[in-house]
């Protein structure tokens, strides 16, 4: 089609592939995971929040995931998000069983379990990209602003303190909740640094063009999400 130029040719291959997404009965399957690009993943990221927002939430059999779900899972992509109840990542981006891998710990942050989570999900499960996926309102970027100790939170809380300190000296000490939406903001930036500085094989994956890893905000009022550079 030499009338389309190439953003819009680009823009008609993503809506076929998002089309065989959505034309799905039952699970993912391997050819589908293993025809994606990194690119047309966070594409059906993105599709999964409109669909969620938009009231279009794509309606699975719950019969045929389960039929499909022993034979095995190829996840699109993992997301590595915060324990918040506001945030269920699933209904975040209308996935169905076996769409994605969600790892969660309080703070969305990359202590060495998650990274390894995150390791498995792409390097040996197939998945086309990471999601670092902070939120607003988060009580644990509070806590860690605030400088909580308290038992296991002391150290969960210390990895948050990077972007809170830099956080502070853009904003100030004052624990607004628009500061403290701006440190989770610059958490995901900092867990997504973590994730390419403290695992060779993310960051070999990501170099290769094999995986992408990008960042978002979830706003616990709208539903939204933020895309982070
Ligand atoms: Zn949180």
């Amino acid at each position: 089609m030499p009338f389309l130029s190439l953003d819009s040719e680009h823009e008609h291959e993503l809506c076929i592939m998002i089309d065989r997404y959505l034309s799905l009965e039952g699970a993912m399957g391997a050819e589908l995971q293993q025809s994606l690009t990194p690119a047309d993943a966070v594409a059906l990221l993105k599709d999964g929040v409109r669909r969620s927002t938009s009231g279009d939430a794509s309606q699975r059999s719950r019969a045929a995931l389960l039929e499909d779900a022993a034979g095995g899972q190829y996840p699109y992509a993992a997301v590595l998000s915060c324990i918040d109840s506001r945030a269920p990542v699933e209904h975040i981006f209308d996935a169905a069983s076996g769409d994605l891998f969600v790892a969660r710990v309080a703070g969305n942050v990359a202590s060495p379990d998650l990274i390894a989570s995150l390791e498995y999900a792409t390097k040996y499960a197939g998945s086309k990209a990471i999601l670092v996926l902070g939120h607003t309102r988060c009580g644990a970027v509070k806590g860690a602003w605030a400088g909580l100790e308290d038992g296991h939170l002391t150290g969960l809380l210390g990895r948050i303190q990077p972007a809170v300190a830099a956080t502070k000296a853009e904003v100030g000490e004052e624990d607004s909740l628009s500061n403290l939406d701006r440190c989770s903001t610059v958490n995901v930036k900092e867990t997504m640094a973590a994730l390419r500085n403290e695992s060779a094989i993310l960051a070999g994956l990501e170099a290769e063009g094999k995986i992408a890893i990008v960042g978002g905000v979830y706003d616990v009022a709208t539903g939204e999400v933020a895309w982070v550079d």
